[in-house]
């Protein structure tokens, strides 16, 4: 029987890069032993005191179906806190709680894009923004930003592209780059929302993993929080991801659409789950800072490793749990340089050509590992960068 093209073309084909990190996990289950710096994952679990709510909260009976928007106890939670984070006036009408940010990716698509639309996302990118907008139906655009601007969206790039675009995602603190946009940037990108009628998709999974600067939320620029729609979520700053819990804020008519939405797809997020994200929440920015603290660590970490050598170039390190490395003194692709980490020291790193062809020529490092660990694989990756360096030399 024939699929939907929909389905079958969600992704758009080929291996764009993946196939290192599939080879590392086969040497893995072949019982091999390989050092991972792949996955956005903390290693660390999610802390014992949310578990023991999440339990509380079930064993006391919330386990049924729970308000398919979300609870009022956690839609006003998050209102609160992005009324904190933003200065914009924001309530619990402006908030839908859905499985994690990643179904927030979908619903937000789905609610500002037709079937044909173009929808703009910034290269590099997050693995699944092609293919989420795709799966609206909308065509997946993407804006080109160079190494030299840090990664961070141009104006000229982004004029190229816009006509006619019915929307913009962006990603602050960014996957894979590990740059947080400055209010320069956001005020550029808000300019062209405007300019061209835009919405802005506002990706902010990362909001409490910054090390250099601050988290500014383009919802809070002018005239901004009608045309703006941004994702949260409980995974990255609670290391909660397996709880899937996250969410959509956005102006209250486009949340209403939402609802009906999520009552026709998800139906909701367990009630339990989000009873220990308002507890999580409660705990306030000290249990947020001391589960970012080991990713801040490793990057203090890996700035002194990478500050003894001069073959890879570090792309400013501000935010999130990724380091993006410039291996093109090396004169190999990333996905060559990963593939022969791979096969001669069983360090496994994500080519840049994963995340779009902008981070070509680069790596992206995930800091998941203990820090001795870390640190030695780090210096590891460096001493091969130099001897390949030498040999194109
Ligand atoms: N956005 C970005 C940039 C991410 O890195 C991730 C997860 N790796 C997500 C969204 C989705 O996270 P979740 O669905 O777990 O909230």
């Amino acid at each position: 029987m024939q699929l939907s093209k929909r389905i079958t073309h969600l992704t758009g084909g080929g291996s764009d890069g993946w196939d290192v990190f599939y080879r590392a996990r086969a040497m893995i289950a072949a019982g091999e032993e390989v050092t991972e710096l792949t996955i956005g994952e903390h290693d660390i679990r999610t802390h014992a005191s949310i578990l023991n709510a999440m339990h509380g909260a079930a064993a006391g009976g919330h386990t049924g179906y729970a308000m398919v928007p979300g609870t009022d106890t956690l839609r006003r939670t998050v209102a609160q806190r992005m009324t904190e984070r933003t200065g914009v006036p924001t309530g619990p009408e402006n908030v839908l709680i859905t499985p994690g940010g990643q179904s927030a990716l979908f619903a937000a698509h789905h609610a500002v894009c037709d079937e044909g639309d173009t929808a703009l996302y910034i290269d590099p990118y997050y693995a699944t923004y092609p293919g989420t907008i795709r799966g609206v139906g909308a065509f997946p655009k993407a804006v080109i930003t160079r190494p030299e601007d840090a990664f961070k969206p141009q104006r000229s790039a982004l004029d190229q592209v816009a006509t006619g675009a019915r929307s913009l995602l962006i990603n602050t603190p960014n996957n894979p780059t590990g740059v947080v946009y400055d209010l320069e940037t956001l005020e550029t990108i808000s300019e062209a929302c405007k300019a061209h009628d835009l919405w802005l998709i506002s990706d902010e999974v990362y909001d409490t993993q910054v090390w250099d600067g601050s988290h500014i939320s383009p919802r809070g620029l002018p005239d901004m929080a009608d045309r703006t729609l941004v994702v949260g979520s409980m995974s990255k700053s609670h290391a909660m991801t397996g709880s899937r819990c996250g969410w959509l804020v956005g102006p209250a008519q486009a949340i209403d659409h939402l609802i009906t939405l999520a009552t026709h797809t998800t139906y909701g997020v367990p009630g339990y789950i989000q009873d220990a994200a308002v507890f999580a929440m409660e705990q306030g920015s000290a249990l947020e800072a001391e589960i970012a603290a080991p990713f801040r660590r490793r990057r203090d970490l890996a700035q002194s490793i990478l500050a003894a050598q001069n073959t890879i170039g570090l792309i400013p390190s501000q935010g999130a749990m990724y380091l993006m490395l410039d291996i093109r003194a090396t004169g190999l692709s990333g996905e060559d340089f990963a593939n022969a980490l791979l096969d001669r020291h069983r360090i496994a790193v994500m080519p840049g050509e994963s995340f779009g062809r902008a981070a070509a020529g680069h790596i992206r490092v995930a800091m998941t590992i203990d820090d001795q660990a870390f640190a030695a694989a780090l210096e590891t990756l460096c001493a091969f960068a130099s001897a390949a360096a030498k040999k194109t030399a």
